[in-house]
């Protein structure tokens, strides 16, 4: 199999002809190439995106009324959902991901479809008052043509909720999938085409990050670029960015605390926390990776999460287990390099998991892994580690909960266990992070909750209502009529 970029609702060969290997993880065996983008590919798909949004906002794409842009992006989740095996299938067998993981992909891609095609039309602007004499208003206009670097880890949903809010706003996209995952948005570009987009909306250029990603970064036609991924290749799209004054959003990485006080509800935090931290192979910007538990009842929690670690499995997804293997060669030597460096460092490992006797050698499987006493200042409570590894440590009170809490570089995502409402309260506004949950964590999705980092997990908001306004220019237009 050979996939091309996808251009103007066609499929393209890249110009230097040049392919890039696509291997399942699952045996380390390739089974397709994607095409090696270049400066070239990824400009011939900014003028595509430009002339579907024309010089005055008069192209085929920008020219479609509001209802219309909406109607289509419903009809685009509608054909998601009808797609939706066919695209776990191919995300699973890409990426490694349990079949299971891969499906909420799709879910929640067209759920994020879905959102934003009802916000279409409640996107408007105000009037202001102002000196006597004037009528002033704002309105929302498209942003113009917008550059979408998606990383491996959740391609679709990552699609979802950065290429519909900018759709829905009325902008036209050139994405750059990973090298290792573009199948999955390949194919949702051409069930756009499908459902009745306009040539040149949606444009898709693959290939490596230095080259395809970089060039993207640096197009003078991207008005608007959303990046998630790394906080160093974060750093260096953000000033590609800024230099040449594009705003940008940044979902950078994270090292996101669970805190357990001891009068929290085990039984319903318990499953939670396993889950923030397997799901997907721990392979999730926003993963638990730290658990921070009040000593009273320290033991009592590890115990009961061996128990759970220990019965962890990871497999084929074809099986279908908790975990799939990860991504590719590369982070499969980087999570064990780290797990043995603090095995080095004197670490205590509390509890593994096993691998599924089915999974080949080849694949890129790495156990589930449960780290005990772990030094704040360890490199593995402080580097994300991007892999079911979680790191556990003890805490007298409060103050140092909130103090270890917020001892990383990251603030992306925190979880707060407690039944004392007003503690809760209080840890919520002290948690440096961009979304704090009680009592649960991740709140199953929440496509309509604004999402991203403080700190070196980036800058900006994506998700919700929140990120489509991202994705507007906003024009103020003052009228003296007296
Ligand atoms: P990882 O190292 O885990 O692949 P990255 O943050 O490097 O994580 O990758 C996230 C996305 O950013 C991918 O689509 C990748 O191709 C892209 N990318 C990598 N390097 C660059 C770069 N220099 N400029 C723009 N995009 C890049």
């Amino acid at each position: 199999m050979e996939f091309g970029h996808y251009i103007d609702n066609a499929r393209v060969a890249p110009t230097t002809g040049e392919r890039i290997e696509v291997v399942d993880p699952s045996t380390g065996k390739s089974f397709a190439t994607i095409a090696r983008g270049n400066a070239t590919d990824v400009q011939t798909a900014v003028w595509a995106a430009q002339r579907a949004m024309g010089d005055t906002l008069d192209g085929p794409w920008a020219r479609l009324s509001p209802v219309d842009r909406s109607n289509l992006l419903f009809a685009y989740a509608a054909a998601v959902v009808k797609h939706g095996d066919e695209l776990a299938q191919l995300e699973a067998c890409d990426t490694g991901k349990a079949l299971k993981t891969a499906r909420a992909d799709a879910s929640v891609l067209a759920r994020y479809l879905q959102y934003y095609a009802g916000c279409v039309d409640k996107l408007h602007g105000e009037t202001l008052p102002y000196a006597s004499g004037f009528t002033v208003l704002t309105i929302r206009e498209p942003i113009g043509v917008t550059g979408h670097i998606i990383p491996w880890n959740y391609p679709m949903q990552i699609y979802g909720r950065s290429v519909g809010a900018s759709l829905a706003a009325g902008n036209a996209c050139v994405v750059k999938p990973a090298e290792d995952a573009s199948l999955s948005v390949l194919r949702l570009a051409e069930i756009a085409a499908e459902v009745g987009f306009p040539s040149g909306t949606i444009n898709i250029v693959t290939g490596f990050g230095g080259e395809a990603g970089a060039a993207l970064s640096a197009n003078q036609g991207i008005s608007h670029i959303s990046f998630t991924g790394s906080a160093v290749t974060g750093a260096l799209v953000g000033r590609a960015a800024a230099e040449r004054h594009c705003p940008a959003v940044l979902e950078l990485g994270g090292k996101s605390p669970q805190l357990v006080f001891e009068d929290a509800d085990l039984e319903q935090a318990l499953p939670v926390i396993v889950n923030a931290i397997v799901q997907n192979a721990g392979q999730t910007c926003s993963a638990g990776s730290r658990l921070l538990v009040q000593r009273s009842i320290y033991e009592g929690v590890l115990e009961r999460l061996i128990e759970r670690f220990s019965s962890l499995r990871s497999g084929p997804p074809s099986i279908d287990l908790e975990m799939g293997p990860l991504v590719n060669a590369k982070q499969h030597a980087r999570v064990r390099s780290i797990v043995e460096q603090a095995e080095t460092e004197g670490i205590r490992i509390a509890a593994r998991g096993q691998i599924h006797p089915e999974a080949s050698h080849e694949g890129y499987y790495q156990q589930a892994v449960l780290f005990r006493d772990v030094p704040p200042q360890s490199q593995l409570a402080q580097e994300e580690v991007f892999g079911p590894v979680l790191a556990a440590m003890p805490f007298e009170d409060e103050a140092e909960a909130v103090k270890l809490a917020n001892g990383t570089q990251y603030g992306l995502v925190a979880g707060v266990w407690t039944r004392d409402g007003a503690r809760a309260l209080r840890l919520a506004r002290k948690l440096q992070a961009g979304q704090v949950f009680v009592n649960n964590y991740g709140a199953g999705g929440g496509v309509e909750l604004p999402f991203g980092g403080v700190k070196a997990s980036g800058y900006g908001r994506e998700k919700g209502f929140e990120a489509l306004l991202g994705f507007t220019a906003l024009k103020t237009i003052a009228i003296k009529h007296d």
